[in-house]
């Protein structure tokens, strides 16, 4: 005879994790997006031992008032959205409220936090999913830090799964990219055991974004890319495509946002392979640094607990739109063939 049981708050937490962070650069992808949802400008990320011995995210962002910093750490509590309406065009990158919940509940975690209008900032922590009960004063500046120790010392059966630290660091590296591409006025900086591997500021104009560009995808990159932008029906498509002659063997420098959100879509994928087939040969792989934008209740984002996956209401269009118009760029390259009408 087996008995039925509602599991322990705790444990479901532990089992939720594994879906949201299932190593040290899903961590870092959470706690970044939430302090561009707190509209930082400057993201700080220190990492010891590949994010698995610490990881540190510090943003100047709002900041959380001392009495929402309990909730903060609470699964399935959120400010982003209130109602399935606001699901519905949810502007910002979190709206399901377990990010922090889930890193709680396989880490030792401190949460620092000071708003514009607070004297001095507050720190709760906690371990294994289990928040202290009161915040105390801590030394912070406006923004918040947070701080992860250990990362699945409660769950060993992912540790284990965990590489070596420094692929975990460039799992790390490549997320920050992704997002540092995403939002090029927000400052970005990333170190692994005190060395650097990331460093941009602001982009204040074309220019400035292209030195950007240069430091995030490589200079090689951008040489061999060309700048391209067209907007129908309600579609926009900006970005940089690279020519077919900078072809990669393997598909590491593919950026693609939809509103802002670094996506990997099949769909999208399969649109772009197909838009450079003329052109590339068939073990090689585009390089291309693209920004959809769409209308938000044109898409749900609510897939998937990393949210790196999307639906489109009218998946068909999107495709051929995207398709479309990086095919017709690709092909303007080329030089024309000659025309002769019979003159
Ligand atoms: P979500 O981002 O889906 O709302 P999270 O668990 O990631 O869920 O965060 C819970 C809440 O904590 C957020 O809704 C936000 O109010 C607050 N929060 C988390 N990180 C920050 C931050 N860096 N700055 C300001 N507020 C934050
Ligand atoms: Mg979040």
């Amino acid at each position: 005879m087996t008995t039925i049981k509602q599991l322990p708050e705790v444990l479901i937490n532990q089992i939720k994790a594994g879906e949201v962070v299932e190593r040290p650069a899903a961590v870092v992808k959470e706690l970044v997006e939430n302090a561009l949802d707190a509209g930082a400008r400057r993201v700080v990320v220190e990492l010891e031992q590949g994010g698995l011995r610490r990881i540190l995210v510090r943003d100047d962002g709002r900041g959380i008032p001392r009495e929402e910093l309990p909730l903060a750490l609470a699964r399935h509590a959120t400010s982003k959205i209130a109602s399935l309406d606001d699901l519905e065009r949810v502007a910002s990158l979190g709206f399901r409220g377990e990010a922090l919940a889930s890193i709680l509940a396989v880490s030792r975690l401190s949460l620092s936090s000071r708003t514009a209008v607070e004297p001095h900032g507050w720190r709760l922590g906690g371990e294994g999913g289990l928040a202290s009960a009161e915040p105390v004063p801590a030394a912070q500046a406006q923004g918040t830090a947070v701080e992860v120790l250990d990362l699945f010392f409660s769950t060993p059966a992912r540790r284990k799964f965990m590489k070596s630290p420094g692929t975990e660091a460039r799992h790390v590296e490549t997320a920050l990219r992704r997002l540092a591409l995403a939002r090029p006025d927000v400052a970005f900086a990333l170190s692994h055991d005190g060395r650097r591997l990331l460093d941009v500021e602001p982009a204040e104009d074309a220019a400035a974004n292209e030195r950007r560009l240069a430091a995030v995808c490589g200079a090689e990159f951008l040489a061999n890319a060309i700048y391209r932008e067209a907007e129908l029906g309600g579609l926009r498509l900006a970005g940089w495509i690279a020519l077919p002659s900078f072809s990669r063997a393997q598909p590491d420098l593919q950026f693609l946002t939809v509103n802002g959100r670094g996506v990997r879509d099949r769909l999208l994928g399969a649109a772009l392979r197909r838009a450079y087939a003329d052109a590339l040969h068939s073990t090689r792989h585009p390089a291309f640094v693209l920004a959809l934008t769409l209308d938000p209740a044109a898409v749900d984002v609510n897939v998937h607990p990393q949210k790196t996956e999307v639906r489109f209401r009218e998946a068909a269009r999107v495709h051929d739109f995207l398709f479309g118009l990086v095919h017709r760029w690709l092909r303007e390259l080329r030089p024309e063939p000659e025309h002769h009408h019979g003159v």
